[in-house]
């Protein structure tokens, strides 16, 4: 995004995805499972995961898994939030794009860490706490910068984008510009004057996700959510306007979808839930590999996040996972895919100056109108 806008004496450095893993704890209904046994253990100070295969009594053979952190059953909202994503949200303050996707098998605490329990202040997640980490940093800056904050929400339903502040409109397009990257026209943007605002927009979004749906756990686990925050910034003394961008994002479930006994409807849907994933799984292999094709074009999601993956953004993917044996096998294929994305490099670069804020366009439109005024 914005590639044309990158100031020239800024000096693009590489920066790897940000990996890291979230256990949670054993629930209540996997400790009364008979025979199930806890797998995965975690060694947080060393990042390290390791995972023994249930039906190989050799403990000697356990797989182990090296990330940039890894978060036990024991970990806060508040851990999570102040090591892994306050630093981004600093970042997107200064003019960065950042991204953080929470990725994993459902019911393994996707949604809890993004979103976390609402009304519920200690378990409140990454993204009410973003909410207020902006407020509070424009407060303590409001008389040196001028601040415009919006939000967009969308969602990814069989590769279709669905606008969650406007339910009602046609489903979405996406579409890509040489000086914009790709860019959705048309996503309803709304302007946000404190964390209160946010907090009912997101509330709203979310309102919308169940529109239509019988069953919402169902569909939230079949769909991807992208909340999107913009906050362009104009310092007073020099004018000059920088944006940030954040994507938050809470993926579909990544299990295999079963195919007994489903309906054909249910299988189209399970082969479109599967190519976003495994679209986003080539990406990351490819990106990896260093491969000179990245097949970006292949899914909706991927092509959303082209510049989060191998782009200009700061990116960190959470690999949320469950203890239990019952779920050794799609743990191990999420401890794998987490291990391959952290191969893949970004090159972060400051939005400085960019043409599109809106910041700037109301600016000019002030300083003609005071001109308008003067001239009378
Ligand atoms: P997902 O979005 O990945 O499908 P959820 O976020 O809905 O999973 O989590 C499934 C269940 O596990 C919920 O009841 C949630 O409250 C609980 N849970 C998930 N992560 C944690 C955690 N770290 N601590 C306590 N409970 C958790
Ligand atoms: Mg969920």
């Amino acid at each position: 995004m914005d590639r044309s806008n990158r100031s020239k004496s800024q000096k693009a450095l590489n920066e790897c995805v940000k990996v890291i893993v979230r256990c949670r704890p054993i629930s209540k209904k996997e400790k009364a499972c008979d025979g199930a046994s806890q797998v995965v253990s975690t060694y947080p100070r060393r990042g390290v995961v390791e995972i023994q295969n249930p039906n190989e009594a050799n403990k000697e053979n356990r797989k182990t898994f090296t990330y940039d952190a890894v978060y036990d059953h024991s970990s806060t909202q508040k851990n999570i939030y102040d090591e892994i994503v306050r630093p981004l949200v600093t970042s997107v303050l200064e003019g960065f794009n950042c991204c953080v996707f929470a990725y994993g098998q459902t019911g393994t605490g996707k949604t809890h860490t993004m979103e976390g329990i609402r009304g519920d202040e200690e378990q409140k997640g990454i993204i009410p706490r973003t909410f207020e980490q902006i407020w509070s940093h424009i407060s303590r800056a409001q008389n040196l910068n001028t601040f415009l904050v919006s939000v967009s929400y969308l969602e990814i339903y069989m590769e279709e984008l669905r606008d969650l502040l406007q339910p009602n409109c046609k489903t979405l397009e996406l579409r890509e510009r040489e000086k914009m990257g790709v860019y959705v026209p048309n996503l309803h943007s709304v302007t946000c004057k404190s964390v209160e605002d946010m907090i009912t927009v997101m509330n709203q979004g979310n309102k919308n996700r169940t529109v239509g749906f019988t069953n919402m756990n169902e569909h939230s686990s079949r769909s991807h959510a992208i909340f999107m925050i913009k906050i362009e910034m104009c310092e007073t003394d020099s004018n000059t306007v920088k944006v940030g961008k954040l994507n938050l994002i809470d993926l579909a479930g990544s299990e295999r979808q079963s195919k007994t006994g489903a309906t054909a409807e249910r299988l189209k849907e399970a082969s479109k839930i599967n190519l976003a994933l495994s679209s986003l799984g080539n990406v990351i292999s490819a990106l990896a590999e260093n491969s000179p094709h990245i097949p970006y074009r292949d899914s909706k999601l991927t092509r959303l996040l082209q510049d989060s993956l191998g782009g200009n953004s700061k990116t960190t993917m959470i690999a949320n996972i469950g203890p239990s044996s019952i779920n050794y096998n799609e743990t191990l294929t999420t401890l794998r895919y987490a291990s391959r994305a952290k191969a893949i490099q970004n090159k972060p670069i400051k939005n400085d100056d960019p043409q599109d804020a809106k910041l700037k366009q109301y600016q000019e439109e002030i300083a003609r109108l005071k001109q308008l005024i003067a001239d009378r």
